[in-house]
């Protein structure tokens, strides 16, 4: 199964993927999470990516899509993915059909988690990860709502809309029975 995984930073997309991808057999593929070990790796990739994070805006494209490419062509990402955090922009999102049409697949959907702003803000502070200071998080948030929001409309029918508030369990099952399973 391959799933994009939609929503504000802070709707628990990391943690429901975690669960998802044990429960359908598919590696979970996080852009973020890719650029945190880079950074701790301290690989060129990271050092560039650092500046950009911390000030809570998106890494450039070109930088982002080369990334993403050649973890899609490993092994494990074969049998399917759960994107989470890339496509972040329509030009992302066409940069991606491009890729997997290279490969003749498609995509079977787009999960969008729904959550309010105030809950995610909380959540957001609870976790603090380096780059979760309220600067931080207000920028991020205003990026989401420029740059990554018009996907819902891109991706129109395709989506799946989960509503992201309340318990893990609680959520994940809402999850597994928006994708009929
Ligand atoms: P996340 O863990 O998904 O919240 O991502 C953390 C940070 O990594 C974001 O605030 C961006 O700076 C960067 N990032 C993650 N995914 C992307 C992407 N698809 N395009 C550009 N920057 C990204």
């Amino acid at each position: 199964m391959r799933l994009v995984l939609l929503g504000p930073p802070g709707a628990g997309k990391g943690t429901q993927a975690l669960l998802l991808a044990e429960k359908l057999n598919v590696p979970h593929i996080s852009t973020g999470d890719l650029f945190r070990a880079n950074i701790g790796e301290g690989t060129p990739l990271g050092v560039e990516a650092k500046q950009y994070i911390d000030a809570g805006e998106l890494v450039p494209t070109d930088v982002t899509a080369r990334m993403v490419k050649s973890r899609l062509e490993e092994e494990d990402a074969g049998s399917g993915f759960l994107l989470d955090g890339f496509p972040r922009t329509v030009e992302q999102a066409q940069i991606l059909a491009e890729l997997l049409e290279e490969k003749g697949l498609t995509l079977d959907g787009v999960l969008n988690f729904e959550i309010s702003t105030d809950v995610v803000v909380e959540r957001m502070l609870a976790r603090g990860r380096e780059d979760d200071n309220e600067e931080v998080i207000r920028n991020r948030l205003k990026v989401y709502n420029d740059e990554t929001k018009p996907l819902i409309d891109h991706y129109g029918d395709a989506i799946v809309s989960v509503d992201a508030e309340g318990g893990v369990e609680e959520i994940n099952g809402r999850v597994m029975a928006a994708l009929g399973k």
